[in-house]
């Protein structure tokens, strides 16, 4: 059993602890990073070849938006400027898919 709080990193081989914040993820700051990374390379991707996103996974997308900006007034002090970096140029990406939803150049597909 480990103590609530200090759970660690699912992923193998990691061994960061958890930030509050991304208890539900059960990822560190970095790997949440990766995965986020990943999830808007994929939907900008899917953007640029005309296909349509789904509106389950734009909303996925903007929960790790709000995941990061909740977590930037959380204990700064523990995250490196390299995470911070990391953190602000996510947030750009993912306002960049938002406003190409917005302005119709991208088409949201929604689950009958
Ligand atoms: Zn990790």
């Amino acid at each position: 059993m480990t103590l609530p709080g200090r759970e660690l990193c699912c992923k193998d081989a990691c061994s960061n602890s958890i930030p509050q914040n991304l208890a539900a993820e059960r990822l560190c700051l970095d790997h949440f990073l990766d995965e986020a990374f990943r999830r808007t390379e994929e939907s900008l991707e899917r953007c640029r070849a005309g296909q349509a996103i789904d509106s389950k996974r734009l909303e996925w997308l903007l929960a790790d938006a709000l995941t990061i900006v909740n977590g930037l007034d959380n204990q700064p002090g523990e995250r490196t400027q390299d995470q911070q970096d990391r953190m602000l140029e996510l947030l750009l990406i993912l306002a960049n898919l938002h406003e190409h939803v917005a302005a119709g150049s991208m088409r949201v597909m929604r689950p009958a």
